[in-house]
């Protein structure tokens, strides 16, 4: 397994999904995010295995421009709460595309929710060519037509194969390449990158 510390999120981000990518680049640019962002990252980081005590050392230092009794009241709470141990005690499982996909639409400022739904065309497409490198026009395009289908994860499997074509293309060579089904959940996405890298 993977230490994750607060201080290593910044090293694995090539390794997200656009999902995670955009709510990390909103909570640096803003430090802040609004409640359903702060619960699709506090999750999706519990499942790539950081220990609460992380989330809160990494939580309290993003958020840097929130006085510390306010974060302490506000939300500390709700990051130990996703944990399970405040309130209800459930443990909180990361959510699935399918919920992001469907649960929650983001509105104005808020930055949860899946890019390739909930961006518009021309910032989905500036999103993956700055912040995900994707040089590629014919990718580009694969993805525009995924959307246009409404097939949205199609296109993030695509990204995610066109990123780490040479690695897979070892990985296949090497005869321990077996056929991956596609990735349907945002953890699965970091895991199988992650894996591909080590
Ligand atoms: Fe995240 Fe899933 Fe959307 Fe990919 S398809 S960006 S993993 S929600």
């Amino acid at each position: 397994g993977t230490a994750i510390t607060a201080a290593s999120i910044d090293s694995l981000l090539q390794h997200f999904p656009a999902c995670m990518l955009h709510l990390h680049t909103t909570l640096r640019r803003n430090k802040h995010l609004k409640h359903f962002g702060r619960l699709q990252y506090t999750l999706f980081l519990k499942g790539i295995g950081l220990s609460v005590e992380e989330a809160l050392i990494f939580w309290r230092s993003s958020f840097s421009a929130t006085p510390e009794d306010k974060f302490n009241k506000e939300y500390r709470y709700n990051i130990r709460h996703a944990y399970g141990l405040e309130g209800n005690r459930r443990d909180y499982k990361p959510h699935s595309c399918q919920q992001i996909l469907l649960e929650h639409a983001p509105g104005n400022g808020e930055a949860h929710g899946c890019p390739y739904r909930h961006f518009g065309p021309d910032n989905l497409r500036a999103f993956l060519q700055t912040q995900m490198g994707v040089t590629d026009s014919s990718v580009l395009q694969g993805v525009k037509n995924d959307n246009e289908a409404r097939k949205y994860h199609l296109g993030c499997n695509r990204v995610f194969e066109w990123k780490h074509r040479e690695e897979l293309k070892r990985e296949k060579e090497s005869g321990k390449g077996t056929v991956k089904e596609t990735i349907i959940h945002p953890n699965e996405y970091f895991l199988r990158s992650w894996e591909l890298a080590h």
